[in-house]
C-alpha cells in the first residue's frame, strides 16, 4: 500500500484536499486542471470546499499511452477516499455512506465538453443509509434516480433522454409537472424503471460502489476524447497531450429541501463588466439544473424572491467569498455554489468568460481599484475580441431564423436588401437611399462599387482571405463568405428550406457567418472612456507601430481615428475603378503606342493626384506608402461582349480589334504573370505617370505647409536589377517635379519582399531599396505554390488531417515563410543597418502573426483600418511576453 506517500504528501498520482489543508496549489493547473488546482487553492483559503482529491492528468497521459492505468494508482485512490471519510465521518458503501462526484477538468475550460457523475456510492442498500441518514426518502431516492441515469449516460453510453422520458411519463401519470411534485414512492418505482431499462440495453448497473468509481473514472477519462470534445479542442487550439485530471469530491446536496440551493454567480456581470454581483440559482435543486434550463433560475440580487431574502445568511457568507475570490485571483470570477441545510459550499471558481466590452471594463476598472498593474490589464483583453466593439453587433434579446451559415469573414451585423448586382446596388442606394447586402457567387475587383455602397458581403464561394472577405475587411463591411448551404442563380437565392430574391431582407452576422431571414435590430458600437484609456496603455507599451492599409482619403481618416502611425499599403489599382476613371484606364491599356497610351495616362494623372493628397492630407506627419501598379492589366478589362461593344465605339476603334487586344492580355497564369514591376519595366510610363503624380501632390502640399513623407513601394521584385531600373527612372521623374515647383522633400523608394527570390538576395536588393515590406499575402502564394484563390477546395482537408496547423493566409507560416523573412531581414540589414522593415500582408492584424513580427524586430505592421486596434494590442503583448520571458 502507498499509504506513507500520502501522509508524507509525496503521492505520485492523486492529490487530497478538506478540512483545510490540500496536498497541491491552485498553480499547479497543468498537473491538476483549472478546476482541480482551484479547488486546492479555495481548500488553502479556509473555503467551505468539500473534501476530496483530484487524479493528476499524468494518469491520463498514461491511460492514453499504455491503455491501462498506472500501478500505484488504485492504492492512492483507496488512500484518498480514506481521507476523505475522515473528514465526512461517513464510509464509502457503508451504513452511514459517503457520496462523491466524479468532475472532469482540463487546464483550459472546456465548458459542458466533458463529463460529470454525482450522487456516486448509491445502490438498493447504501440508499437506505441515506435515508436514515438525512431522514428524507424522498430527497434520497431522488439522489439515487439522478445518479442511476447519469451513470447510464456517461458510463454506460445510454442517452440521458430515455431517463428523461420515463420521467416525462411518470409525471404525466402523476397528474403533475415539475420533478418536485413527485413523492418518495414514485421516485422508487422510477429507479426501478431505470434499472430495467438498463437491463434491456444488456447493460449492468453496478452495485458495488468501487466498481461504480473505477467506471465513472475510466468514463471520465474517456470523455476526453469523445467526439466534441476533441473538435472543441481543435476550435479552441487545446493541445490533446495536455489531458484532463479526475476529481473525485464528497457530495453536497441542494436537493433536502427548501433550505437547500444550487448556483453560478460572477464577481462582475460578465456582459457588461458592471461591478455588480451577478447570478443565479434554484432552490432544491442539484448539479447542472440551473444550466440545463428545467426550471427558470431566479437571480442573486436583493430583489423579491432572490437569494438574499429567501438564505439571508448563507448569502451574507457568499457575498463575502466572492469578494476574497475576486482578490485572491485578481480578475472576475465564475463561482459555483451549493448550499445544503443553509450551508454553504463552493464547488468551484474559475475566470469568467466575457465579452469584449466587459473584459475591457473588467480591465480598466481593475486598475483603477489598484488590483492589477496596467501592463497586467493589457494581457487581460483578447486582442481578436476588440473586433467586437468596433462593429454593431446582433440585439441579443432578438429571435432570429438561420437559413445558412457560412464563415465569418468580416465582423458586424447588419441588415438589408439583397442585390445581386453592383448596378442595382449603386441603382438603390443612390437613388432610393436604401440598405443593400450585396450577394454575389464571389466577387472581384470589378465588384468594389457595389460593394462600397452596400452594408454587407455574402458570398457563397471564398475562404476567409478571398477577395471579398479582404476587402470588406477593408471596409469595415460586415462579410459571410463561402456560404456554400446557397445557390446563387441569376436574382435569387436558395438555401435548403428557402427562396430569397432580390429585394428581401435578410441580416448578416460577420462575427458568426450566420444568414438570418429578415431585418434584425442591431445594437451600435460604443468606444467610450474605457477603450480611449486602454488604448492609450497599449500605445505606451509597445514598440512595434501600426500602420493601415488604405486606398482612399476616408479610409486614411477612420485608420487615424484608431491612431494608425502611417499608411503601410496604398493599393493605386482601388482607385481605377471608379466610374469616372475605368474608361482612361482602359484607353491606357488597349493603347497601340507608347503615345497613345501617354495620352491616356494624362488623363489620369490629375485624378491620381487629388486622391493622393487626400491620403496625404489625412496622415500628415506620417508616412505614406504607395504601391505601384500591381495587378495584371486584363483584370480591368470587360469580358462580357455588351461591355466590349460599349467600350469599342468609346475608342471609336473597331470590336474586332478591341477583342483581340483583349485576347493578347490573356494568361494562363496570371498571378506569375505580367504584373508587378514587370509592368513598370515594359511599359516605363505607366509607373512613371504614377510617380509624377505622388511628388505633385506631395510637393504642392508641402508648399502650403503640410508635413507629407511620401514612401514609394515597387511590388513583385525577384532581382536588383528591376529594382534599379524602375528605381533610376522614379527618382528622374522625382527630380523632374522637385524642379518644377522649386521645392523638394525626403522620400523613400522601397520594395516588396514577396518573391522567395527577393527574400533570398536581400542582400542585392538592399542596396537600391530605402524599405522592405513583406506582402506576405503572395509570399505566402509564392512560397508554398499554393493559389490562395484556389485553395478553400482542399483547405479543409488539410487542416482535419492535420498537415496544416493553421490556414496559412490567416495565420503566418512561421516555419517556411517565417524563414525567408528572416533570412531577408538579416541580410537586408547586414547591408544597411537602418533600413525600415514592414509587414503589409492580411497577417499584420492577426493577433500570432503581429507577435512574431514584434519578435523579429520589424518596424511596422500594416493592416486594413478595423484591425488597427487589434493590432496594436498585439503588438503591446507581445512586447510584454517578451519582457515576462527576459525577466524570469
Ligand atoms: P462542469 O465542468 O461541466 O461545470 P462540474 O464538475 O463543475 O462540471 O460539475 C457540474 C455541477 O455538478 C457543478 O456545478 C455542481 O453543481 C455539481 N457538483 C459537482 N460536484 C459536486 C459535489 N461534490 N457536490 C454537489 N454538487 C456537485
Ligand atoms: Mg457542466
Ligand atoms: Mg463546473
Amino acid at each position: 500500500m502507498s499509504q506513507s506517500n500520502s501522509e508524507t504528501g509525496d503521492s505520485l498520482w492523486v492529490f487530497s484536499f478538506g478540512s483545510g489543508k490540500a496536498q497541491a496549489t491552485e498553480d499547479q493547473k497543468e498537473l491538476l486542471g483549472g478546476k482541480g488546482a482551484n479547488l486546492q487553492g479555495m481548500t488553502r483559503l479556509g473555503l467551505p470546499v468539500p473534501p476530496g482529491f483530484t487524479l493528476s492528468t499524468e494518469v491520463c497521459r498514461y491511460f492514453y499511452a499504455y491503455q491501462k492505468y498506472p500501478q500505484e494508482l488504485q492504492a492512492e485512490v483507496l488512500e484518498g477516499l480514506k481521507q476523505v471519510e475522515a473528514s465526512t465521518g461517513r464510509t464509502f458503501g457503508g451504513s452511514n455512506p459517503l457520496l462523491v462526484s466524479v468532475r472532469s477538468g482540463a487546464r483550459a475550460s472546456m465548458p459542458g465538453m466533458m463529463d460529470t457523475v454525482l450522487n456516486l456510492g448509491l445502490n438498493d442498500l447504501t440508499v437506505e443509509g441515506l435515508i436514515r441518514q438525512s431522514s428524507d426518502a424522498r430527497f434520497s431516492y431522488d439522489s439515487y434516480r439522478r445518479f442511476i441515469a447519469m451513470y447510464a449516460d456517461v458510463v454506460l453510453g445510454i442517452h440521458a433522454s430515455v431517463f428523461e422520458s420515463l420521467l416525462e411519463e411518470m409525471k404525466a401519470s402523476k397528474g403533475v409537472v415539475s420533478d418536485a411534485e413527485l413523492g418518495a414512492l414514485d421516485l422508487r418505482g422510477l429507479i426501478e424503471q431505470f434499472k430495467q431499462t438498463i437491463r434491456a440495453h444488456g447493460a449492468i448497473f453496478p452495485e458495488d460502489p468501487l466498481k461504480q468509481l473505477w467506471g465513472a473514472i475510466g468514463a471520465v477519462l474517456g470523455s476526453w476524447m469523445s467526439p466534441r470534445a476533441v473538435v472543441y479542442r481543435q476550435l479552441h487550439k487545446i493541445p490533446e497531450e495536455w489531458g484532463t485530471a479526475v476529481t473525485v469530491q464528497a457530495m453536497v446536496f441542494g436537493n433536502q429541501g427548501n433550505d437547500c440551493a444550487t448556483g453560478v454567480a460572477f464577481t462582475r456581470d460578465p456582459s457588461t463588466g458592471e461591478r455588480t454581483f451577478f447570478g443565479e440559482f434554484l432552490i432544491n435543486a442539484q448539479g447542472e439544473d440551473v444550466v440545463a434550463g428545467v426550471r427558470t433560475p431566479q437571480k442573486i440580487d436583493a430583489s423579491e424572491g432572490g437569494l438574499q431574502q429567501l438564505l439571508p445568511a448563507a448569502y451574507a457568507q457568499l457575498w463575502d467569498i466572492q469578494q476574497v475570490l475576486e482578490k485572491h485571483y485578481r480578475d472576475m470570477q465564475d463561482i459555483e455554489f451549493t448550499i445544503e441545510k443553509g450551508k454553504l459550499y463552493i464547488l468551484q471558481t474559475r475566470h469568467g468568460k466575457r465579452t469584449a466590452a466587459s473584459a475591457l471594463k473588467i480591465a480598466v476598472d481593475m486598475v483603477e481599484e489598484g488590483l492589477i498593474t496596467e501592463h497586467e490589464a493589457l494581457l487581460r483583453v483578447e486582442p481578436r475580441q476588440l473586433d467586437q466593439l468596433l462593429h454593431p453587433r446582433l440585439d441579443p434579446s432578438a429571435s432570429k431564423t438561420v437559413i445558412a451559415t457560412g464563415l465569418p469573414a468580416s465582423p458586424g451585423a447588419v441588415s438589408g436588401q439583397v442585390v445581386f448586382d453592383s448596378e442595382t446596388a449603386e441603382k438603390w442606394v443612390k437613388q432610393w437611399k436604401r440598405s443593400v447586402i450585396l450577394v454575389r457567387l464571389e466577387t472581384s475587383p470589378e465588384d468594389i462599387h457595389g460593394m462600397s455602397l452596400a452594408r454587407g458581403i455574402l458570398t457563397a464561394r471564398g475562404g476567409m482571405t478571398s477577395h471579398a472577405a479582404v476587402v470588406a475587411r477593408g471596409m469595415g463591411l460586415a462579410c459571410v463568405s463561402g456560404c456554400s448551404q446557397m445557390k446563387v442563380q441569376l436574382k435569387e437565392f436558395h438555401t435548403d428550406a428557402h427562396v430569397i430574391r432580390e429585394g428581401d431582407w435578410i441580416t448578416l452576422d460577420g462575427s458568426t457567418g450566420e444568414v438570418i431571414l429578415g431585418k434584425l435590430p442591431t445594437l451600435m458600437p460604443t468606444l467610450g472612456e474605457d477603450f480611449r484609456k486602454f488604448m492609450s496603455w497599449v500605445d505606451q507599451t509597445r514598440s512595434l507601430e501600426v500602420r493601415v492599409n488604405a486606398d482612399t482619403g476616408l479610409d486614411a481618416r477612420v485608420a487615424r481615428s484608431f491612431g494608425a502611425q502611417g499608411v503601410g499599403l496604398c493599393r493605386t489599382e482601388h482607385m481605377f475603378f471608379d466610374v469616372n476613371r475605368i474608361d482612361a484606364v482602359r484607353e491606357m491599356i488597349v493603347a497601340e503606342t507608347s503615345q497613345a497610351r501617354h495620352l491616356a495616362l494624362e488623363k489620369i494623372l490629375p485624378m491620381q493626384k487629388s486622391d493622393f493628397q487626400a491620403i496625404f492630407q489625412e496622415m500628415e506627419g506620417f508616412p505614406v506608402t504607395i504601391r505601384l501598379l500591381d495587378p495584371p492589366l486584363h483584370e480591368f478589362i470587360p469580358h462580357q461582349l455588351s461591355e466590349i461593344e460599349l467600350l469599342a465605339s468609346k475608342l471609336g476603334i473597331a470590336v474586332e480589334q478591341l477583342q483581340k487586344k483583349i485576347q493578347k492580355l490573356h494568361e494562363f497564369n496570371p498571378m506569375l504573370g505580367h504584373r508587378g514591376c514587370r509592368l513598370g519595366v515594359s511599359y516605363p510610363e505607366i509607373y512613371r505617370t504614377q510617380v509624377r503624380a505622388i511628388f505633385e501632390a506631395a510637393c504642392e502640399l508641402s508648399q502650403q505647409g503640410f508635413k507629407v513623407q511620401p514612401e514609394i513601394m515597387i511590388p513583385l521584385v525577384g532581382d536588383w536589377r528591376e529594382l534599379k531600373f524602375v528605381r533610376d527612372y522614379c527618382v528622374e521623374e522625382a527630380d523632374a517635379v522637385f524642379k518644377k515647383y522649386g521645392h523638394s522633400m525626403d522620400y523613400r523608394i522601397g520594395t516588396m519582399i514577396e518573391l522567395p527570390r527577393a527574400a533570398l538576395t536581400a542582400s542585392e536588393i538592399a542596396q537600391y531599396a530605402d524599405f522592405f515590406s513583406f506582402g506576405t499575402n503572395d509570399l505566402t502564394q509564392t512560397t508554398w505554390g499554393l493559389s490562395r484563390d484556389d485553395s478553400g477546395s482542399f483547405l479543409n482537408a488539410y487542416l482535419e488531417a492535420g498537415i496544416y496547423e493553421d490556414d496559412p493566409f490567416a495565420t503566418l507560416d512561421r516555419v517556411g515563410v517565417g524563414r525567408l523573412m528572416k533570412l531577408a531581414i538579416e541580410e537586408g540589414r547586414l547591408k544597411k543597418p537602418h533600413l525600415k522593415i514592414g509587414l503589409c500582408g492580411e497577417h499584420g492584424g492577426e493577433p500570432s502573426s503581429v507577435e512574431y513580427c514584434h519578435e523579429l524586430h520589424l518596424d511596422y505592421v500594416s493592416c486594413s483600418p478595423y484591425r488597427i486596434p487589434i493590432a496594436k494590442l498585439a503588438a503591446s503583448q507581445a512586447y510584454l511576453r517578451a519582457q515576462i520571458k527576459c525577466k524570469g
